[in-house]
C-alpha cells in the first residue's frame, strides 16, 4: 500500500472549537473563537458595495481566459493605492510592483518563497505570539523562524523588550510587522513605538514584511496605513501583504495582494519578474473573481463611498464592544483589570484569561474561545453583554 505509513494530523483547534460550539445546546452560548467579523446578528454577511460589484461584473465580464501570474493590473494598482494612499510618490516613481494572490495568506507564501530564492540565508522573525499560520507557513517555504518578544507575562506590550531583540537580529534579516489589528492580540504599536522600530529597522538593515489583513478594522482605512506609508516613505525596500479578506468581507473568494516596494522602477521590474515565476510554479494564474471585485469597488467613486461607509460601521460595532464589554465589567470589580480590551484594536483581544479560566469559560458557561485567552471580540452578541461579563466575572 503507498499510503499505509501516512499517519493523521490533528485537526486545526479553533476548527475543533467551532464543531464544539455547533453542539452546545445552550440557546445562551457565545462564539468569540473563529476569526470572522459578524453583524448585530451574529451574521458574517456580504457587504452591499461586494453585491452591486458581483452584479455589474455578471454584465460586463467577457471572458474567464487567464488573466497572467500578477492578476488583473487595474486592481494591483487599486489596492496599491488604497494601502499606499492615492497619492503616494512611490507609486509615481514607479518603484511599486503589486502580485494579486489567493488571499493574504497566498501573498504570505509567495513572500516566503520569495525571501528563501532571491534573499537566500535570510531569516524571517515573527513576534511571539503571532497567528499560527505565520509560523508554518515560512517553515514551509524553508525559512529559518525566529521570534521576538511582543507581549509580556502580564499580558502587555513589550515595546522595549521588542526593540532590544531587533538589535540582536542578523542585518538583513526579515522582520514580520503587523500593520493594525494584531492577530492575536489586539495590542498596536503607537506612532512613537512605530518610529522607533524603525530607526532600529533602518539601522541594523533588516527587510520588514508587514501584514496587513485588518485595514479599516483598527482606527480607519486611511489611520491603519499610517505604519505602512511610513516605512514605504522612508525606507527604500519593504514587503507588504494585503488581504481583502475581512474588510471586504470576501473571505472564500481569496483576495489579497504582494506589494514590493523597490528602491527604483528598474528593479521593480526584476522583482516582479522573480514574482511571476514563483507564483507560476504555486498557483499560476491567481483567482480572479475576489480581485474584479475589489477593483470595481475601488475604481468607482459611489461604490467606494458605500464600501467606505461599510467598513466604518463594522470597525464602529468592534469599538463599541470593545468599551461596552469593560462598561460591563466594571460594576463587577473588573474594569480595571480587563481595561486593555478597550485600548485594543481590531477584532481579537489577548484577555488575558488563562487556559483554566477559558476552559470553565466553556464547560461552565458555553463561551468559546481559544487558549491564551483571545477572544474575538467581533463575535460578541451588544444585547449579551452583562451575561458574557458574569460569566467572565465567575471565573475570575
Ligand atoms: N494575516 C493575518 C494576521 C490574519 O489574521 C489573516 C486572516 N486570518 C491573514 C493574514 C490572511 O487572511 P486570508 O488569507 O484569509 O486573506
Amino acid at each position: 500500500m503507498h499510503f499505509s505509513d501516512i499517519q493523521r494530523v490533528p485537526g486545526d483547534p479553533i476548527l475543533g472549537l467551532i464543531e464544539a460550539y455547533a453542539n452546545d445546546t445552550n440557546p445562551n452560548k457565545f462564539d468569540l473563537g473563529v476569526g470572522v467579523y459578524k453583524d448585530a446578528q451574529g451574521l458574517t454577511t456580504i457587504p452591499r458595495a461586494v453585491k452591486l460589484a458581483e452584479q455589474r461584473l455578471v454584465d460586463k465580464q467577457l471572458t474567464k481566459t487567464y488573466i497572467g501570474g500578477h492578476g488583473e493590473p487595474r486592481f494591483g494598482t487599486l489596492i496599491s493605492q488604497l494601502v499606499l494612499g492615492d497619492n503616494s510618490p512611490l507609486l509615481a516613481a514607479r518603484r511599486v510592483s503589486a502580485t494579486q494572490t489567493p488571499g493574504g495568506t497566498g501573498a504570505l507564501r509567495l513572500s516566503g518563497d520569495f525571501i528563501a530564492e532571491c534573499l537566500p540565508g535570510r531569516g524571517i522573525w515573527l513576534s511571539d505570539p503571532t497567528w499560527p499560520i505565520h509560523e508554518t507557513i515560512f517553515a514551509k517555504a524553508g525559512l529559518k523562524v525566529s521570534h521576538y518578544p511582543y507581549v509580556d507575562r502580564e499580558n502587555r506590550l513589550t515595546v522595549d523588550a521588542m526593540l532590544a531583540a531587533f538589535e540582536t537580529i542578523p542585518s538583513g534579516d526579515v522582520v514580520l510587522l503587523h500593520a493594525c489589528c494584531h492577530n492575536p492580540t489586539g495590542f498596536d504599536l503607537g506612532h512613537e513605538d512605530w518610529k522607533r522600530v524603525l530607526e532600529v529597522v533602518r539601522r541594523r538593515n533588516l527587510l520588514p514584511l508587514i501584514d496587513f489583513a485588518y485595514q479599516g478594522f483598527g482606527d480607519g482605512l486611511e489611520e491603519d496605513a499610517w505604519a505602512a506609508r511610513l516605512f514605504a516613505a522612508e525606507l527604500p525596500e519593504l514587503l507588504i501583504t494585503s488581504s481583502c479578506s475581512k474588510n471586504f468581507g470576501l473571505y472564500r473568494e481569496r483576495t489579497g495582494a504582494l506589494i514590493v516596494c523597490c528602491a527604483d522602477a528598474e528593479k521593480s521590474l526584476d522583482v516582479r519578474s522573480q514574482l511571476s515565476s514563483i507564483a507560476r510554479n504555486l498557483w499560476s494564474n491567481p483567482p480572479d473573481h475576489g480581485a474584479a471585485v475589489v477593483a470595481e469597488i475601488l475604481g468607482d467613486a459611489e461604490l467606494k463611498q458605500l464600501w467606505a461607509e461599510e467598513v466604518e460601521e463594522m470597525r464602529q460595532r468592534i469599538a463599541q464592544l470593545r468599551s461596552g464589554l469593560v462598561q460591563a465589567l466594571t460594576p463587577l470589580g473588573l474594569g480595571q483589570r480587563f481595561a486593555h480590551i478597550a485600548q485594543q484594536r481590531g477584532m481579537f483581544s489577548y484577555t488575558g484569561l488563562n487556559d483554566d479560566q477559558v476552559a470553565r469559560l466553556r464547560h461552565e458557561h458555553s463561551v468559546y474561545m481559544v487558549n491564551a485567552g483571545r477572544a474575538n471580540v467581533a463575535g460578541i452578541d451588544a444585547t449579551r453583554l452583562h451575561a458574557l461579563a458574569a460569566a467572565i466575572a465567575a471565573v475570575c
